[in-house]
């Protein structure tokens, strides 16, 4: 019998799209988010919380808004706590993608799915930036002279997995093991992911340009190489912020530039046509 389903090219529907965020930023980010970009994803984007906000959940499809129970704060243990459901519940899904992305992140939806069209689910991928340029180096627990050094991809710009590398990971990663491993390594959610993969089960991170956290200059993306990024990001260091610069609705209006991101990408949608340009 020759099995020809996994040669159908990915598609939005192959893809599960995990949001980690927390009680305190549902109105702030989530909203935004939810507004704009996860209205081209709305049954593929699952968020990870830790409370009940049944407000929110009313703008989702139903079990859409996870609460882990992990507790709310940026604690390692609590990062890592969340990841660690995001893995379980994506392993539970079937889907060929596992993308994970922070609450204050935009994604570009139709250039993520053609991201994922040029990679084989079923082989081994580990797709993201790195913020450092070298590889992280720890102290070796088990023997602490020696150091010992891996990639990882910045939670904050987009982690995307393929299934075949999500199915070797579960020794390491499944039923809340990745938590554990964090603990071991005292290292946020993102690096034990890094970790997982790279050191322990020997596999490259793939470096994607096109994705973008706030901890790269952000003003520096040119408008006319917007619509071929795939994430983005915003924050505010001191009185300087870290933004992408378009055109598009007033400063005070969009801050976080997400508005005008998502128009400059899609005219034609709602609260779009309003946009001075
Ligand atoms: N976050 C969380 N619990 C917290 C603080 C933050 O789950 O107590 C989440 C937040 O919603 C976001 C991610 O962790 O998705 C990163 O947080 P943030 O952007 O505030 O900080 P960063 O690490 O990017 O500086
Ligand atoms: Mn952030």
């Amino acid at each position: 019998v020759v099995q020809v389903a996994h040669l159908e090219p990915t598609q939005l529907d192959d893809i599960y799209i995990s949001v980690k965020t927390t009680k305190n930023f549902h109105q702030s980010r989530l909203r935004l988010i939810i507004d704009t970009w996860v209205t081209l994803a709305r049954q593929q984007t699952y968020f990870f919380t830790d409370a009940d906000d049944l407000e929110i959940q009313k703008l989702l499809p139903s079990g859409h808004l996870i609460n882990t129970n992990c507790s709310s704060d940026h604690s390692r243990k609590s990062l890592c706590c969340k990841m660690a459901f995001e893995y379980d519940n994506y392993m539970a899904s079937n889907k060929r993608w596992f993308c994970h992305v922070d609450d204050d992140t935009y994604v570009n939806i139709p250039q993520l799915v053609a991201l994922l069209q040029k990679y084989n689910h079923s082989e081994e991928w580990y797709l993201g930036k790195p913020s450092l340029r070298h590889p992280l180096e720890i102290i070796d627990r088990n023997n602490p002279v020696q150091k010992l050094a891996f990639w990882f991809a910045t939670g904050g710009a987009g982690i995307c997995i393929s299934k075949a590398l999500a199915l070797k990971m579960l020794p390491h990663a499944g039923g809340g093991k990745l938590m554990t491993v964090g603990e071991k390594i005292r290292l946020p959610d993102d690096c034990t992911v890094g970790y997982i993969i790279n050191y322990i089960l020997h596999k490259e991170l793939t470096v994607i340009n096109e994705f973008h956290s706030h901890l790269e200059a952000l003003w520096q993306i040119r408008v006319p190489e917007i619509k071929n990024q795939i994430t983005f990001s915003y924050a505010k260091y001191g009185d300087k912020n870290n933004i992408v610069r378009l055109e598009g609705f007033d400063e005070n209006k969009d801050p976080t530039r997400f508005w005008s991101i998502h128009c400059h990408l899609f005219p034609y949608t709602k609260h779009c046509a309003n946009m001075p340009r």
